[in-house]
């Protein structure tokens, strides 16, 4: 698909490479090759390219950390564009950070400038514009909770746009960004003044826990499946589990994965660690197959026994949906390599 517009790309973009493997480009170290490649350093290099692929209709797929990606053995036929635009300025009390700046980068930022409001978002890998695309969050604070307007390429209008916080339309693990067809340049938050020190305390303690869970050089997209809020989990479905305080109005998707025993199941060479029944590990020569019939089985199975269905939180690139509509296909292999 992609091949009739490789000349015009090598010749817009000098930088341009072709065959990168999303191996290289994602926590999971999983997936095929990006057909072509292209990391862009400032805003403008990032609304030139946008343009670009407006212009010639050349399809194209965003990308930021790779941390919350898993992207099909296939690859991507696309001009994958990797945002790596990092900057953190402050005007008049307003702090604007690039997309492409970690996110990390932005939570250390806070603390050392006393500011509190992201202080627990600390350890979350992955880039600022992946954390809007998903309204990426951690123990009650979520990327969209202070945030004030979002610049962002309207490919539609064709114009470089502002969107408040109401406009980005957060919800759990969700966002506007996922059907505006707009890419973010830039994020401005207000933060309200904190104590350096409790900051700095309760983002370390976040830190420890999260450490137990996601254990240094641990090959994953972070948590595979949304949780789930309590709510609208059938009160037939949450008596048949162990009873366990609420986390914050949700039920974690991780306790119909364990009540089932199907910690340390493998598929392959991918994992469901021991530990942690919602995190769902490549042993290294995991494939993104493995990784879905891994995710499908657990799918399933909870679907079969507490009539509750699970949806990733993982964006799948290039691999067919887990919901109920694969269900009743006797073989999701029959999808391999689909998009
Ligand atoms: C060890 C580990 C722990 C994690 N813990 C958490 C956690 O506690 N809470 C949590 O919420 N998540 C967590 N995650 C998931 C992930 O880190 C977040 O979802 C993160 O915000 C993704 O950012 P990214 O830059 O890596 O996005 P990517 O994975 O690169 O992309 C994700 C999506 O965002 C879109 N996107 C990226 N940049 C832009 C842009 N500039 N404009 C428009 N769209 C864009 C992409 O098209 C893609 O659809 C964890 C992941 C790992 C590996």
């Amino acid at each position: 698909m992609l091949d009739e517009y490789l000349k015009i790309l090598h010749n817009e973009f000098s930088e341009l490479e072709t065959d990168k493997s999303f191996r290289e480009l994602t926590t999971v170290e999983i997936g095929g090759p990006a057909k072509a490649f292209l990391e862009v350093k400032s805003s403008e290099e990032l609304v030139k390219a946008l343009i670009v692929v407006k212009t010639h209709s050349i399809p194209y797929f965003v990308i930021g950390g790779g941390s919350n990606l898993l992207v099909s053995d296939q690859g991507v036929d696309k001009l994958v564009i990797k945002v790596a635009t990092r900057s953190i300025v402050v005007e008049e009390g307003l702090v604007r950070a690039q997309a492409g700046t970690s996110l990390q980068e932005l939570v250390d930022f806070s603390i050392k400038n006393s500011l509190t409001g992201i202080q627990k978002m600390t350890g979350i890998p992955g880039t600022i514009g992946g954390a809007i695309y998903g309204n990426a969050g951690a123990y009650g604070q979520m990327i969209g909770d202070h945030l004030e307007f979002v610049s962002a390429y309207d490919l539609e209008k064709q114009e470089v746009v502002i969107l408040t916080r109401e406009e980005c339309g957060f919800e759990y693990r969700s966002s506007a960004f996922k059907t505006n067809g707009c890419v973010i340049l830039d994020a401005t938050f207000k933060f309200s003044p904190g104590d350096k020190e409790s900051l700095s305390r309760e983002s370390s303690e976040v830190l420890a826990m999260r450490l137990k869970k996601y254990k240094p050089g641990l090959k994953c997209p972070g948590s595979f499946f949304r949780n789930l809020f309590t709510s609208e989990v059938p009160k037939s479905a949450l008596e048949k589990l162990p009873p366990r305080e609420d986390t914050y109005g949700k039920t974690p998707a991780y306790v119909f994965i364990e009540a089932l025993g199907l910690k340390g199941r493998r598929v392959g060479d991918v994992e469901i660690t021991d530990f942690h029944g919602n995190l769902f590990v490549n042993l290294g020569n995991g494939t993104a197959q493995d990784f879905w019939d891994l995710a499908h089985l657990c799918y399933q199975q909870v679907k079969d026994r507490f009539g509750v269905e699970l949806h990733p939180e993982v964006q799948l690139v290039g691999l067919p949906s887990i919901s109920s509509e694969f269900t009743v296909h006797s073989s999701p292999r029959l999808y391999r390599g689909s998009r």
